[in-house]
């Protein structure tokens, strides 16, 4: 293990744990996040085409198919000051990549041979890419109307796959029921590390805009692990020296199926209601209760974002102007970031010309059946 973690903290309540051994939630229920003794000079590993060009603030040795330091486009046709993260070029085709890579890379070094995750599709891709990668098994279960690419993809890199009538919700029930032995649990947020690596997503945006940040960020939020990792990279890089105070707004986009987060931010409450009867074609959006809903909402809060929801038939359009426009194989989420931008305009929260960055989070070849509608 890298020698530059201090200690785990709770998100919530602040108890302190130790890293050596796999852990999962603290005894209060909530997220433990990584705390660094952080470099005190922060140095780019320039030689790394990959989210471990950021090494020294990463939990594990380098376990790698590439994942992360993806182009960030100017999408000019898209409007003025409008930026395109395009996602869908990492390993397995979704930022997803970059958080097993760090999850698998840690449980690697603490010994874990097996491990098993809940998922609607490409956090189970991911891990089992990876595993297959570290040598470790894979368990995973998905929903049975998840993409069929997604689950292909999983049996091919040698997964034991269970699909399940139901949610997200439910899988995570079932894999608690059907999992026998001892195994990691590498649920979103359920263990510290997979924000890690998705945290990179915040350093690259700052490296590729020459250390500044845009003035907001719209980002496709499910379990929230991309806008909490961002948040907590920026914190990093200002206590290394490397960023001011100054922060974009974070606004974070769910579908109008299922808006836990968008419900509570209306609400003004630190914590989501599960939305019941979600439904939508998103499947990364699909999360009908978030662990981590009051690190999101803080996030939010503090950034001076907004939370917004956008339809399914706005998020399909979104998809394909996308793609249309700067040559980038749009997802849904993609798209719903592209229509909560417009939604955010209109409504005064953002203004033309203000550089944004969208966030395109998966490849639009895993949605076919969504978006050939
Ligand atoms: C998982 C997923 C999301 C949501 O990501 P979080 O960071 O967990 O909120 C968005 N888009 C796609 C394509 C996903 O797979
Ligand atoms: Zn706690």
């Amino acid at each position: 293990m890298k020698g530059r973690i201090a200690h785990l903290e709770c998100w919530l309540c602040g108890a302190r744990y130790g890293w050596e051994k796999p852990i999962g939630l603290c005894t209060c229920g909530k997220p433990l996040k990584v705390v660094y003794s952080l470099p005190e000079k922060f140095e780019v590993d320039e030689t790394k085409g990959s989210m471990w060009r950021y090494g020294s603030v990463l939990p594990c040795e380098e376990l790698s198919l590439g994942e992360g330091f993806t182009p960030l486009f100017r999408a000019e046709r898209l409007g003025a000051g409008i930026w395109v993260k395009d996602e869908s070029v990492n390993p397995t085709g979704s930022f997803k990549a970059r958080g097993m890579a760090a999850a698998v890379g840690v449980a690697k070094q603490q010994g874990v041979i097996r491990a098993a995750v809940p998922s609607a599709g490409n956090a189970a891709g991911a891990l089992a890419a990876y595993a297959a990668r570290a040598g470790i098994e894979a368990h995973v279960f998905m929903p049975r109307d998840t993409p069929r690419a997604c689950v292909v993809e999983c049996e091919i890199f040698g997964a034991k796959v269970t699909l399940i009538d139901g949610l997200i919700t439910d899988c995570a029930s079932a894999m608690r029921e059907m999992m026998e032995g001892e195994y990691l649990d590498v649920s979103t947020l359920r263990e510290p590390y997979r924000i890690e690596g998705k945290k990179t997503m915040g350093y690259e945006i700052a490296e590729q805009m020459n250390w500044t940040l845009p003035d907001a960020i719209v980002y496709p939020t499910g379990g929230g692990t991309g806008l909490i990792g961002m948040w907590k990279a920026f914190d990093e890089l200002e206590q290394m020296g490397m960023i001011g105070s100054k922060r974009p707004k974070m606004m974070s986009v769910q579908a109008e199926g299922c808006q836990p987060i968008v419900r509570a931010f209306e609400n003004g409450s630190r914590f989501a209601e599960e939305h019941v009867g979600a439904k939508t074609i998103a499947s990364g959006l699909r999360v009908p209760k978030a662990i981590g809903d009051f690190i999101i909402l803080d996030a939010i809060r503090e950034s001076g974002g907004a939370a917004v929801a956008v339809s399914d038939d706005a998020m399909v359009s979104g998809a394909k102007e996308m793609s249309a426009k700067t040559g980038i194989c749009a997802c849904p989420e993609g798209g719903a970031c592209l229509a909560a931008y417009r939604q955010l305009v209109a409504q005064g929260f953002l203004s033309e010309g203000d550089e944004v960055v969208l966030f395109n989070t998966a490849s639009g070849l895993k949605y076919q059946e969504a978006l050939a509608r």
